[in-house]
């Protein structure tokens, strides 16, 4: 198993980033260049090579055919498939979306290399809610071109909830999620209930954000030739200051040959120019809602997220769309990233201090015969989780099983905690006929329920335990941990002993079987060591001092002189079968 850390990464149209938990704390990577945001482009030059993020923006003025940008847009779909054309040939160009996202994802795997020194290969990504089976598969298939095994496939809203810090709400909660970015619009909505995500509904608009903005601005410019890449950039800007500010200048020289291009345009003037942009946010935001069945007072918060809404009027429509003012706590542009890395943490058992609800902090298992601890959900299990074994009767006739649900992280079943008990009925058999299937299943909340099922008769019995996840206290925990670590080499004697006086036991029994059923048959020679390899046994079970050794020794030495035995018990049940008629 690998332990390197799991990296957390938001795949974005626009921008992407990676972070990862170091310490306990989700944080985010920046590149050589301390950038975190890494412009999700990428530049094939004339022999092939390639270069990522802003190196890639960099060469659009000289030869912007040969920039790939919003290759996210054609991820997952067939050739055409897509309601966008991108202005550049991605075949001409060598490349396929799932080419361009691996190298955007061996980029960022690149950057967090850097950063924490080490060679990693596990992530969590993040796709926009609406991306169907098609898209996460590209998305999977990228991230192994790019040497990432994916742990999870984490939608953007859930991750931007997570980051919200959704997951620590009690009891149930809905949400809204508006993300407005460079080339995209989402709505989300979510509903949190016993820890886990369900998304609502969702609705949007794959072109609709940033970029259609820069070109209404690039449009009022220079009508005649708006897709010029100068223009194009120097409008973003503009709209980026207009966030803060009530006027942007745009300068842009030595714009056509010799001459300079000057301009001005004030905030009022941007959002009227908006306005029709934002109108068809509001529909998809009705319409999300009707979806849910929710009406927005029922909502207990609506979060922004992505680029665009550090935007004055998105916030003011938001604001008057969902009747409450948005939850700015987010970064815009981070939020979903750090979602992701959160979900990383969680799966990696890094963020158990913060998220005691999504991890078991013990061990939950049954005692099985001889005493022993028999762990079915190991401790740091990711909630919900399931588990199950089948067990049968140690003892012929025993008439019934007595389950004994455990907690802790001890050999023995008596040194661990105990959370309930269930009694199965068995029917009279053999030893071993019969068949109790346990399940374990662990919900996000921590409440345990225990399934036991006798397979004979198809009856169910049912435990419920409250909050067996969450119901210690850290120091309690702690201490259990600390005394399995103290305790590991007296654990280790004490299961193996067990184990071997329930071997000593079974070889005793059989050999009780046996006797008094060919015993007459056995000459003296035949009988004098079995008897003494058997007396042997007992007194060292009877023994205060447990000899594990001698034990296992002695286990040995009476199944070797039983071999004979066996042999002739075999031969006497065939002589059996053949005379029946
Ligand atoms: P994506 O999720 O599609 O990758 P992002 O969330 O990174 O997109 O958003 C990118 C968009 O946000 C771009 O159009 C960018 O111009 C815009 N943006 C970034 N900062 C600002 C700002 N301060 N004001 C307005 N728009 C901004
Ligand atoms: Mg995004």
């Amino acid at each position: 198993m690998s332990t390197s850390p799991i990296l957390g990464i938001d795949l974005g149209t626009t921008h992407s980033l990676v972070g990862v938990v170091d310490c306990g704390l989700p944080i985010l990577l920046a590149d050589e260049d301390n950038h975190r945001l890494l412009p999700s482009a990428l530049f094939v030059d004339k022999d092939g090579q390639l270069s990522v993020g802003r190196a890639a923006l960099h060469r659009r003025e000289l030869e912007p055919l040969r920039l790939i940008t919003s290759a996210k847009r054609l991820l997952g779909r067939r050739p055409g498939e897509s309601d966008w054309q991108p202005p550049y040939d991605l075949r001409a160009l060598g490349q396929s979306p799932v080419s361009v996202a691996a190298a955007i994802l061996r980029r960022l795997r690149e950057i967090a290399e850097f950063r924490l020194g080490q060679p990693l290969s596990r992530a969590v990504i993040t796709v926009p809610a609406y991306f169907n089976d098609a898209q996460r598969n590209a998305t999977k298939q990228a991230a192994k071109q790019a040497g990432l095994e994916v742990e999870r496939i984490l939608s953007e809203p859930t991750a931007a909830a997570l980051a919200y810090g959704l997951n620590r709400a009690q009891g149930e909660s809905r949400i809204a999620v508006y993300d407005l970015g460079g080339g995209t619009f989402d709505i989300s909505i979510l509903r949190l209930r016993d820890g886990v995500f369900e998304v609502l509904s969702t609705a949007g608009d794959t072109q609709l954000g940033g970029d259609d903005m820069d070109r209404l601005l690039a449009q009022r410019l220079n009508p005649q030739q708006p897709d010029c890449p100068r223009l194009i950039a120097a409008a973003e800007s503009a709209k980026r200051t207009l966030s803060t500010q009530e006027q942007a200048r745009i300068e842009i020289p030595f714009y056509r040959g010799a001459e300079h291009l000057q301009a001005e345009i004030n905030r009022a003037e941007f959002e009227r120019m908006i306005a029709p942009l934002l109108e068809r946010s509001r529909t998809h935001c009705l319409r999300a809602l009707g979806d849910a069945g929710l009406k927005a007072a029922e909502l207990d918060a609506v979060i922004l997220v992505g680029g665009c809404t550090r935007i004055p009027a998105v916030q003011r429509l938001v604001a008057e769309v969902f009747g409450r003012p948005p939850d700015m706590s987010q970064h815009p542009d981070e939020a979903v990233a750090m979602g992701a890395v959160i979900q990383a943490g969680i799966l990696e058992g890094s963020l158990r201090q913060v998220l005691l609800l999504d991890v078991t902090p013990l061990s939950l298992g049954i005692e099985t015969y001889g005493g022993l601890m028999n762990v079915l959900i190991p401790r740091n299990s990711t909630l919900p989780c399931k588990a199950g074994e089948m067990f049968t009767n140690a003892v012929a006739n025993q008439g019934e099983m007595l389950i004994r649900v455990l907690q802790g992280e001890r050999e023995m079943a008596a040194d661990n905690w105990e959370l309930g008990r269930v009694l199965v009925p068995l029917p009279a058999g053999a030893r071993g006929s019969a068949r109790v299937g346990v399940q374990f299943s662990l919900d996000a909340n921590g409440i345990l329920e225990v399934l036991a099922r006798d397979t004979h008769s198809g009856e169910d019995r049912i435990l419920q335990i409250e909050n067996s996840a969450v119901d210690v206290s850290d120091e309690r925990v702690e201490a259990m941990i600390q005394s399995s670590v103290e305790h590991a080499f007296e654990d280790m004697h004490q299961r193996q002993w067990t184990q071997a006086t329930m071997k000593s036991r079974e070889l005793l029994e059989g050999l009780d079987a046996a006797l008094s059923e060919l015993g007459p048959a056995l000459s003296a020679e035949q009988a004098a060591p079995i008897h003494a390899a058997a007396a042997q046994l007992r007194r060292l079970l009877e023994q205060q001092a447990q000899d594990l050794q001698a034990l296992k020794q002695a286990n040995q030495r009476l199944d070797e002189v039983t071999q004979e035995l066996a042999v002739m018990l075999v031969e006497r049940a065939l002589e059996q079968a053949g005379d029946l008629p």
